[in-house]
């Protein structure tokens, strides 16, 4: 790895002091106040905290007197009670991957858009990515920023994009071998499910130009990267990012693959304790918080991500300034993520709970199918419905179905159950088990 160059976008950025950082921060947080500020869902509650201008944050810590801003938030602030530009400059929207009955949604003017491909780009070039690559997106084209948020980052680069979006493996195969793709954007478990593939249809390692991997979207660990380095023979780079922080690229591993730089000139990063809310010492695991800096149409102050993770002391042989994040443990909240998708079972409930003849009991089961994730729905159905004939029953389970399929975008499997079968929902009633190897 010595030996190996070291690829940067903007090297006087990436490798600036850290006092030079930390300016960067103060100056894009006060802008953001003011930002803010203009904002309809914002503005009381910055003026309750005693936050009247960006006069008032006069230093980093400063950012302790801004309060914090949960999914709820963006939610209860929908459509367009978190918008800081007129209407007419924004030019794209996108949203969180899974849905609830109220999205939670961005939006970006021009120029927000372009800072995000750059953000992109540049992570892709610290992976050691160049004009020179052919990139597959296999993530969800759409809303979800896998898609377009990673598409335009990778062709500012300069690399040949091939949106193939995600599914239909035997597509992405064809075309990995017909373009010579050289990299691949996927989650962590469609990686595995292209390897059967690639075995399954008889390609050789001849047939394929593919030398690297991002993967994120989904926890993983260090283990599961190395078992699909060694069967694809490639590397593998941990990525990360989230819709509301104009989706993946906020923090992105270098060619040393020790952890992820966070890019702190366009995020202040803090990881706190997500009961006391004071920041961790050095090196603990808490709650990532993100304050975006690099957007004008919709500002989010001290964003509550849920996602734990840890710095990684010390500097990194690649010579960023910027902090290093650790792979993510887990998440303080029950939202689980099937195969890349954010569900939440709360999600499930809503809809098992305005059909009629459900019954009171339901139970979530995910676990591993082949190397994909697969959900299924456990409901009981009432003591009437269970009088009835199997087509009346079957008709419920489609129904369900369907209507699932619609609000959370994934397909579960749906098992019906007898009334009284399942556990009682009193108390704190265990109603989700994860099955999935914690690898
Ligand atoms: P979305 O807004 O749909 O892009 O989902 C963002 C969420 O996906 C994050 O809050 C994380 O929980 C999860 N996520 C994204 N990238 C990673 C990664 N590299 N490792 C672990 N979890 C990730
Ligand atoms: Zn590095």
């Amino acid at each position: 790895m010595a030996t190996r160059e070291i690829p940067f976008r903007d090297r006087r950025i990436e490798t600036a002091p850290r006092a030079v950082i930390e300016w960067m921060q103060l100056d894009g947080l006060r802008r953001q106040i003011d930002n803010a500020l203009k904002t309809e869902y914002y503005r009381p509650k910055l003026l309750a905290a005693g936050i009247t201008s960006s006069d008032d944050i006069k230093t980093l810590d400063d950012i302790r007197r801004v309060p914090f801003t949960t999914k709820g938030d963006l939610r209860e602030a929908y459509p367009f009670g978190l918008l800081a530009v007129p209407k007419s400059d924004v030019v794209r929207v996108h949203a969180s991957s899974g849905t609830t009955g109220t999205p939670t949604v961005i939006y970006l003017t021009q120029r927000d858009l372009d800072l995000a491909s750059d953000t992109m780009a540049r992570s892709l070039t610290a992976a050691g990515g160049n004009k020179n690559d052919i990139i597959q997106n296999m993530m969800t084209y759409g809303l979800f920023t896998g898609g377009l948020g990673f598409h335009y980052g990778a062709e500012l680069m300069g690399a040949m994009v091939i949106p193939t979006s995600s599914g239909n493996t035997l597509r992405q195969l064809k075309f990995m071998k017909d373009f010579g793709t050289t990299m691949v954007h996927a989650t962590p478990s469609y990686l595995l499910h292209l390897h059967a593939a690639i075995e399954a249809e008889g390609y050789r390692r001849d047939d394929l130009k593919l030398r690297m991997a991002i993967t994120g979207a989904e926890p993983h660990s260090e283990e599961l990267r190395r078992k699909i380095e060694e069967k694809l023979g490639i590397e593998v780079y941990n990525c990360y990012g989230m819709s509301e922080m104009n989706g993946p690229g906020v923090a992105f591993e270098c060619v040393f693959r020790a952890g992820m730089h966070a890019w702190e000139d366009r995020y202040i990063v803090e990881i706190l304790d997500p009961e006391t809310f004071e920041p961790v010492p050095e090196g603990e695991i808490g709650e990532l918080v993100l304050t975006i800096l690099c957007r004008d149409a919709m500002p989010l102050l001290r964003y509550r991500t849920r996602d734990l993770t840890r710095f990684i002391p010390g500097p990194c042989a690649c010579g960023r300034t910027h902090r290093r994040l650790a792979r993510f443990t887990g998440r303080t909240d029950d939202m689980l993520i099937i195969n890349g998708v954010n569900v939440f079972p709360s999600q499930i409930e809503e809809v098992l709970l305005k059909t009629k003849g459900v019954g009171a009991n339901y139970f979530i089961i995910a676990e591993k199918s082949g190397d994909l994730d697969k959900l299924t729905v456990q409901v009981e159905i009432t003591p009437e419905m269970f009088a009835d004939d199997a087509r009346v029953i079957n008709a419920l389970r489609d129904r369900l179905k369907s209507e699932m399929s619609a609000l959370i975008t994934i397909n579960p499997v749906m098992e019906i159950k007898q009334p009284g079968s399942l556990p009682v929902s009193e108390g704190k009633a265990k109603r989700v088990d994860d099955r999935r190897p914690k690898d």
